[in-house]
């Protein structure tokens, strides 16, 4: 029998999305040894990056990961975490964060900001069916506003970013966490791919490293301090395999839907993704421009019934709004395997609300009336499993000194809003204040 394969570090993070990559960058920089380890590959430079059979590829089950109500969750497995499939928006970090939970991320936030250039898109790529949706929601007296982007056109020789931006970015513009991983090995943090971490090692009551498979082969490696990055899914899975049965009960999902409209024009299919967006703070939503990609549209829309993928030709003709509710905590990601997400008393009059302003927005903007329709729900930001203020501490500590999560679990609330820019202060700021 093959023995075990051991590894020593001062600091182990587990998953390489914008919590795992970060801290490694920071804590990497500081001189620390760093011990970063990431479940997928890095699909960066493979022929499929980017493109539809990738997108099944490095997705959980193939994409068709549901709730147990049905909510489709698109949760990529690999190095960079869900920014490889992001629409590259960044927004700021809930007031609520600060006031009501006592997390100042406020100098991270602005720092990253600064460094990685955040802006929305020039006017001239902000799409003209996109920006007819902004002005229609503006019309009626909604405060669209451009979205912010981690993109930067500039960096792409050929810019290129319309929905399907959202399967990998092929042409360079945006911003994905594999980059900060990169930085992280660069600065001498040792990455391993294909590790899939089980279950964190305890000794008398501290952290003391963690063990699973690498490339299927059992190991385990010894750290005084462990961050759990491995996202709202992965990271109570962990929690709970070590003994702490509170991770994953209750998780939120900024639940999602489309609304579709038709219009005799070119519709919003090749223009970029979420380029301008309204937030309903008063009942908690957030509206954007958005559509999905060409060939996922009549799939999504099959869910909804029979007739419905038969639109499929209209799809470059299409206007579409994007619904992200602040959903209720509910459901759970359960040790069975099984996540749950129902929608709420609280969650569903707002969900209408919501629904009835797009079909409103739609119509200004020149849609056909009778052929508004909404998509079925779904769940793009899985968080909100390990809170700040139930199961962590303002420091993000977990109640075994030495045990860290610094990822989406870690919302206390559903921010409804682009999630990376928030997780990314957390990191800093944990790693910042680590010794
Ligand atoms: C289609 C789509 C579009 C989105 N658009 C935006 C957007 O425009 N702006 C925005 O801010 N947010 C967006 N999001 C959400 C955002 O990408 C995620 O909320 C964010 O990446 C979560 O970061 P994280 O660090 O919590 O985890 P993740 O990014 O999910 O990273 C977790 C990592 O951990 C790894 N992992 C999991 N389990 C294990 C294990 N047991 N062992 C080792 N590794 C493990 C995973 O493989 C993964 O790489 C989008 C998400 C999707 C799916």
């Amino acid at each position: 029998m093959s023995e075990k394969q051991q590894f020593h570090a001062d600091v182990i993070i587990v998953g390489t999305g914008p919590g795992g990559a970060t801290a490694a960058r920071e804590l990497a920089r500081r001189g620390k040894k760093v011990l970063l380890l990431e479940r997928g590959i890095d699909y960066r430079t493979k022929s499929y990056y980017g493109t539809y059979l990738g997108a099944l590829v490095y997705a959980d089950r193939l994409s068709l990961l549901f709730t147990e109500e049905g909510l489709n969750i698109v949760r990529p497995l690999m190095v960079g975490g869900a920014t490889s499939m992001y629409c590259g928006c960044a927004a700021q970090p809930p007031a609520w964060l600060k006031d009501r939970y006592g997390v100042d991320i406020d100098t991270e936030v602005a720092e990253t900001i600064d460094e990685l250039q955040i802006a929305p898109l020039p006017e001239d790529l902000r799409g003209t069916a996109s920006t007819r949706l902004a002005a229609a929601g503006q019309a009626l007296g909604y405060a669209w506003e451009p979205q912010l982007k981690f993109m930067k056109p500039a960096r792409s020789s050929h810019f290129e970013c319309g929905a399907k931006c959202m399967l990998g970015c092929r042409c360079g513009a945006k911003w994905n966490a594999a980059e900060w991983v990169d930085e992280a090995c660069h600065a001498g943090a040792s990455l391993f791919t294909r590790a899939q971490v089980q279950r964190v090692l305890i000794d008398s009551g501290h952290a003391a490293g963690v063990e699973g498979l690498l490339a299927g082969k059992p190991f385990s490696a010894a750290a005084g301090t462990v961050i759990l990055a491995a996202g709202g899914i992965g990271t109570p899975r962990i929690l709970q395999a070590s003994g702490l049965s509170q991770a994953g009960q209750g998780m939120t999902m900024d639940i999602t839907a489309m609304v579709y409209g038709f219009i005799h024009e070119q519709g919003i299919g090749n223009e970029p993704p979420m380029t301008w967006s309204w937030e309903n703070l008063e009942t908690g939503y957030m509206l954007s421009t958005l559509i999905d990609p060409w060939l996922l549209f009549p799939i999504i829309n099959a869910l909804k019934g029979p007739r419905y993928p038969l639109y499929w030709p209209r799809w470059n003709q299409t206007l579409g709004v994007m619904i992200k509710l602040k959903d209720s905590i509910s459901g759970g990601v359960f040790a069975n395997g099984k996540i749950s997400k129902p929608l709420t008393e609280n969650d569903r009059p707002r969900l209408k609300m919501a629904e009835d302003v797009c079909r409103a927005i739609l119509k200004e903007a020149g849609a056909d009336p009778d052929s508004i329709f909404m998509t079925p729900l779904r769940g793009t930001h899985p968080s909100g499993t390990v809170r700040i203020g139930e199961m962590l501490g303002q420091d993000l500590q977990t109640e075994i000194p030495g045990l860290y999560v610094c990822d989406a679990s870690t919302f206390p609330e559903a921010l409804a809003r682009p999630t990376v820019l928030t997780i990314i202060g957390l990191a800093k700021r944990l790693a910042r204040s680590l010794p």
